[in-house]
């Protein structure tokens, strides 16, 4: 508890908000965009139809992107510095979080080229440090979290290591080569990720997936010496289940008990966020669920966070659209 509160972040979470375009079936289907961001900072509720409707319409953030913004933007103008914080140390996770449809993985796929791109590039640029860039990828569904990177179905299992802390026991660690490399590993991950369910959507509207880069490095000058240090971090790539999820649980209190419709880790992270972003946060229950456990390490501390919320323009989505733009605000 006192270790927890000395250590009390002095880093906020850095909260950005995306909005997707309109897709071609919503044009066909008559849809109509109701959200603008109207600068940087600022994303806006305009219903024509709902003259003066009583909730709040203007939302502001560390940043927000239009619908026609890119994947490099975002990267750029805000999850880069946090996932290059991984080369000098730094642990760190990056989270995607938005109701179904409204283009976390769009967006968490680009991220994490950009990242491995960039840190590929870092690494040739110091010559004077040996470093092993290693590439995991895991999903969690009802609460059993599984190796993507393998055909063995059993639960994967997390460990307390008195040296490393808490660690995926038994997870596939692949040492990541190159660019086609990652590409390779990437399509294993998603047909992984396609067995077991009739529709892709249905499993990753409800599981998480996290691809995790470790970067161990050491000055080469010192390799094999006695008082050699090796710095080592992690960055994790966090796909969340579709925010929905959470929302169904918290309105109907039926589902609390049908196991495959709540996301104990979905909730329980927006608690976690919600008091690390207060800043002195006391005591955070991470063991509540399988995802705020594993990613411990990544979360509080010196390590640094971004939330990524991702945003459907259409009309008929505002109440999930507001459902995460409330997200965004407990979280900054
Ligand atoms: P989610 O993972 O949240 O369920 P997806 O990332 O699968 O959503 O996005 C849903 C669809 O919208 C996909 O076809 C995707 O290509 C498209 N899409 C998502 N975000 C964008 C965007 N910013 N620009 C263009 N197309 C997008
Ligand atoms: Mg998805």
């Amino acid at each position: 508890e006192k270790m927890q509160m000395a250590s009390a972040r002095e880093e906020k979470i850095l909260v950005l908000v995306r909005l997707r375009p309109l897709s071609d079936k919503e044009i066909l289907a008559n849809e109509v965009a109701d959200w603008e961001c109207i600068n940087d900072t600022t994303i806006l509720y305009r219903n024509t139809l709902r003259e003066g409707s009583t909730f709040p319409s203007a939302y502001t953030f560390d940043r927000v992107f239009r619908g026609d913004s890119s994947t490099k933007q975002v990267y750029e103008d805000g999850a880069k510095e946090i996932a290059l914080s991984v080369v000098t140390g730094i642990n760190s996770s990056i989270f995607a979080y938005g109701q179904t449809s409204s283009g976390k993985t769009y967006t968490m796929i680009g991220i994490t080229e950009y990242a491995v791109a960039d840190i590929f590039d870092y690494i040739h640029r110091h010559e004077e440090r040996a470093f092993v860039l290693k590439f995991s990828a895991m999903e969690i569904y009802n609460e059993a979290i599984r190796d993507l990177l393998s055909t063995d179905n059993t639960p994967l299992r997390l460990l307390d290591d008195p040296e490393k802390g808490i660690i995926v026991e038994k997870v596939t660690e692949e040492t990541l080569k190159d660019w086609n490399h990652l590409q390779e590993l990437l399509s294993i991950c998603e047909a992984q990720r396609r067995i077991g369910e009739t529709s892709l959507n249905e499993k990753s509207s409800r599981s998480h997936q996290i691809i995790r880069l470790t970067i161990e490095s050491s000055a080469r000058e010192f390799l094999g010496r006695e008082n050699s240090t090796t710095l080592a971090a992690s960055v994790n790539f966090v796909d969340l289940a579709g925010s929905e999820r959470a929302s169904q649980s918290l309105s109907t209190g039926t589902r609390l008990k049908e196991g495959c419709h709540i996301n104990r880790s979905l909730l329980t992270l927006s608690t976690v966020i919600r008091k690390l972003s207060k800043g002195r946060p006391g005591h955070i229950n991470y063991r509540d669920s399988k995802l705020t456990r594993m990613l411990q390490p990544c979360l509080g501390g010196n390590a640094r966070t971004a939330i990524i919320c991702t945003l459907s323009p259409a009309r008929s989505h505002v109440e999930q659209t507001r459902n995460t733009l409330l997200f965004a605000c407990c979280a900054k």
